[in-house]
Parts: C-alpha cells; sequence; structure tokens
C-alpha cells in the first residue's frame, strides 16, 4: 500500500478584519463558523430561510441576516464565503458560483466543494496555532490539539503581545539582530516569561525594562516553583505543574511521588530525593530550605514537587518562607489534595447534602506517641472527618470516638494508595475497622475517612 503524503494544502492565516463575508445557512454549525470570523472581525451577512434562535440572540445587529432562500445573485464582493447548509444542492450551487468569481469558499463537512479549509485551532491570541490533516484524520487533528492545548500557557498570548509592545524599544536599543534575538531568547526562556504564565504582568514589564537597561550586567537569578503533584495518578497534574516540571533544571521530590509523576520531569533534569519515611529522616527540612535558595541563587529553575496540594500538611508555606526572605522569586502551583482525589476515586462524595454540612482536614500525627486531636470537635454529628497520616493513630482514634459519644457503627473508609493503580479501599465502622485491618498488610499512604458519607461507597465506587 502506498500513501499520499505529499503536502495537500498551502497554509496561510487570511486577515479577514472589517472585510464583508457571506455565510449560507443559519444552523448551530453556521454558528460556529460566525463566532470565529467574527472574533477574526469580519462584516458578516448571513442567508437562510431560517435561523437558529441561538444564532439571532447571540449575534442579533452584529451580523447582516437576510431571511431568505440562497439565490445566485447573492454572490456579491465578498473576501470569502462558507456554505453551511443540508441541502446537497445548495451547498453545490454557493461552491460552484463562489468558485467562477474566485472568491474562497469553505463548504462545511464536504471537502470536494471546498476552495479552503478550515484548521483545528489553538488560540492565544495573538498567537494562533493551527492543525490540519488535509481532511485525512481529524479524529487527530483534535487529539493533537489538545495535547498542544496542555503545554502551551493559556497566556502565551499575553507574551506576545508583552514582546510586541516592547519591541521598538529593543531595536532601539540592540542595532544587530544578533543582539536582538539573544535578548529576546532570555524573555522568551527566562524570568520574563515565567512572570506572564503566572500572572504577574507588571513584574514582568519590569524585569523585561530591567534587562533592557542593562542586558550584560545582571546575575542570572533562578526561581522556585513550589509545585503540587496531587495524589498520584499523573493525569490529575495541573497543566502548570507539567509545564514547569517539563522547564525544571532541579526537581527536590519526597516519597509521595509516585515513580510516574516523577518520569513526567524534563529528562535531563537533575533529581534529589529530599523525602523523609515515617521513622527516618531524609534531608532535614531547614536543609531543604536552605537548598531551595542556594540553586535559585545559581541561576536554576527548581521545581520542589510535593504530594497533593503544597499548602495542605504538606509543609509549603515554610519551604517558602526562607525564599521569600532571600528575595528569590517563587511560585506556587496547588494540587489536587489527598482528601479530593482518595474521596473522588473512592466514590465518597464528601459533603454529600443527605449526610453531611461540613468537612473537616485534620491529621493524625502522632504526637508524644498520643493523638493529639479535637475529640469533641470531631464528634459533631452531620459532618465528615478526613483525617491525613493518621493510620498508626487509629485505634486511638477509633476508641477516641467511641468515648466522645459517636455511634459504634459510625462509617468509616481507609484509602490506601490513593488514585494510583494499586488504590484499595477499606470500609468499616469505628467499633470494627481495626479488627478488620488486622488480616491485611496496609502501605503508606493511606487517608481515613469518618461519617455517614462513606456508605455510598457501596453504590458510587468506580474504580475498586
Ligand atoms: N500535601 C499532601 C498531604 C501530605 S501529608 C496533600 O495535599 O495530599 C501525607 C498524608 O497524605 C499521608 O500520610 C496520607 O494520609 C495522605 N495521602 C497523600 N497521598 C495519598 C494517597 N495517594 N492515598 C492515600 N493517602 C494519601
Amino acid at each position: 500500500m502506498r500513501y499520499n503524503i505529499a503536502m495537500q494544502n498551502y497554509p496561510i492565516f487570511i486577515d479577514l478584519n472589517k472585510q464583508a463575508c457571506l455565510v449560507v445557512g443559519a444552523g448551530q454549525i453556521a454558528l460556529r463558523k460566525i463566532r470565529l470570523m467574527q472574533s477574526a472581525g469580519a462584516k458578516i451577512t448571513v442567508i437562510a430561510p431560517e435561523a437558529d434562535a441561538e444564532l439571532i440572540d447571540e449575534f442579533g445587529d452584529s451580523i447582516h441576516y437576510i431571511a431568505r432562500a440562497f439565490s445566485a445573485d447573492d454572490i456579491g464582493n465578498y473576501r470569502l464565503i462558507t456554505a453551511a447548509t443540508n441541502d446537497r444542492a445548495v451547498n453545490q450551487l454557493v461552491s460552484e458560483l463562489a468558485q467562477l468569481s474566485n472568491i474562497p469558499v469553505n463548504v462545511v463537512d464536504q471537502p470536494e466543494l471546498c476552495s479552503f479549509i478550515t484548521p483545528s485551532i489553538i488560540d492565544r491570541s495573538p498567537v494562533l496555532i493551527a492543525i490540519s490533516t488535509g481532511g485525512a484524520a481529524p479524529v487527530l487533528a483534535r487529539a493533537l490539539r489538545s495535547k498542544i492545548e496542555s503545554l502551551v500557557p493559556a497566556t502565551y498570548g499575553v507574551l506576545a503581545a508583552t514582546m510586541n509592545f516592547y519591541r521598538d524599544a529593543v531595536k532601539k536599543r540592540f542595532s544587530k539582530e544578533s543582539q536582538r534575538r539573544q535578548f529576546w531568547e532570555e524573555v522568551v526562556n527566562g524570568g520574563v516569561a515565567e512572570h506572564v504564565f503566572a500572572g504577574r504582568q507588571s513584574a514582568a514589564q519590569a524585569l523585561l525594562e530591567k534587562q533592557l537597561a542593562q542586558p550584560s550586567t545582571l546575575p542570572k537569578m533562578g526561581e522556585v516553583s513550589l509545585v503540587g503533584g496531587g495524589p498520584g495518578d499523573p493525569d490529575l497534574l495541573t497543566f502548570r505543574a507539567l509545564r514547569l516540571m517539563q522547564a525544571a533544571d532541579v526537581v527536590l521530590y519526597d516519597r509521595l511521588i509516585s515513580p510516574q509523576i516523577l518520569d513526567l520531569c524534563r529528562r535531563d533534569a537533575q533529581r534529589l530525593y529530599v523525602g523523609k519515611r515515617r521513622s527516618e529522616h531524609a534531608v532535614p527540612q531547614g536543609e531543604i530550605n536552605q537548598l531551595l535558595v542556594d540553586l535559585a541563587l545559581q541561576g536554576k529553575k527548581v521545581v520542589r514537587l510535593k504530594g497533593g496540594d503544597p499548602f495542605i500538611f504538606g509543609r509549603g508555606g515554610e519551604e517558602i518562607e526562607l525564599l521569600a526572605q532571600a528575595g528569590v522569586p517563587f511560585q506556587i502551583v496547588p494540587g489536587i489534595t489527598a482528601a479530593s482525589g482518595c474521596s473522588t476515586y473512592a466514590g465518597i462524595p464528601l459533603t454529600h447534602r443527605d449526610h453531611a454540612q461540613s468537612c473537616l482536614f485534620v491529621t493524625g500525627h502522632l504526637k508524644d506517641g498520643s493523638v493529639d486531636l479535637d475529640w469533641k470537635q470531631l464528634s459533631t454529628p452531620r459532618q465528615t472527618v478526613v483525617i491525613y497520616m493518621g493510620l498508626i493513630g487509629l485505634p486511638t482514634i477509633c476508641q477516641k470516638l467511641l468515648e466522645h459519644g459517636v455511634s459504634a457503627d459510625m462509617e468509616i473508609a481507609l484509602i490506601e494508595q490513593g488514585t494510583t493503580a494499586k488504590q484499595r479501599v477499606f470500609t468499616g465502622s469505628i467499633s470494627n475497622i481495626v479488627e478488620r485491618m488486622s488480616a491485611h498488610e496496609v502501605h503508606a499512604p493511606t487517608l481515613i475517612i469518618i461519617g455517614s458519607v462513606v456508605s455510598l461507597h457501596k453504590t458510587l465506587a468506580w474504580r475498586s
């Protein structure tokens, strides 16, 4: 079998600003085309005997709607024409007449009638990415599109607009093309772009102006990103987490970070394990904090990758305090916390309104051999209690709740390695769970959920 792999079309981007364009048809498909053409500034005439109510609602007077069937005289002086009717004869007529008048024409879903096709797009205006498979495999174009969508930050367009704003100033400042290119590369790959992507526009402009004033004298300063890696399933990372992981020079990670997530970091990035196991301490917290500062001062892009959300029982706050004091730029990326990830993957809606009005996140970390919790608060009815780091304290927790008047059949779930392929969910009541668990070997991490919402697991479980 031989495939045709010649280029099917010549790609161009066309200026439609204030240009007269014709759309024949006024259904849902026409609506989508009109929306896009209008965002490119087109002046649109629509011809169709009847129009979709939503179309009229949305565009009203901003389009010129002619309520009748298309006829041959309608081909006027248009920049381009789109036919989106479900009448093949009309589509054919529009296509023939347009081509006779040398007007580019697109007929939706009938490639043989088109003189141009519309690509799948990723819109980060003024940056536009267009994908076409020349009609060979539209699903492939869409798959590729979602891949690119996830990799190109939402504010990419803002970066382009910022660069455009400074174009003349940069031209004035650097006479040589090579100097200008070097300057812009530093902008795109360095702190200015990072500021824009993190939504700090004025900091981005201030840095760009500083670099413009003294390009060579600036010390190279790195940045630390405190990134929430979520509860384990790599699909639960945020777009921003993934982008920063793929741009990192150094990644500091701990025990909760699964190998699959670590694999998504840039291949050449240096990986430093700084985690703790329950009793043995790897790198003391103070040293981690200092290491982050030192690496950033060496100009490195540092990612501090933490399980779940960095601000929920993650000591994220402590790690950035020192950065703030040392004037090191940092940003924080939230992650899906274990309570959220584990409960959804176990089919336990934490605040189902038939069961709970509030939800409490607590840590069950042992202090001097005892579990130090506000038992009265934990025993309040109509609430769900989520306990992080509670496995060791489980017998004490159950005992104390019973002593504080919680019913012996209050339901409890233990979720082991939630959201990962190894997830297991154990359920029982606070009077029998310890006994039940003794038959199993349980591996960290585990999360405990207490409350009548746990009963919903029986019907809503979808993973295990
Ligand atoms: N910052 C993290 C929590 C760190 S504390 C977050 O937001 O999720 C560590 C505790 O989190 C573990 O002892 C365990 O109770 C819980 N945990 C984290 N990931 C988990 C997972 N995949 N399954 C079950 N529990 C998890």
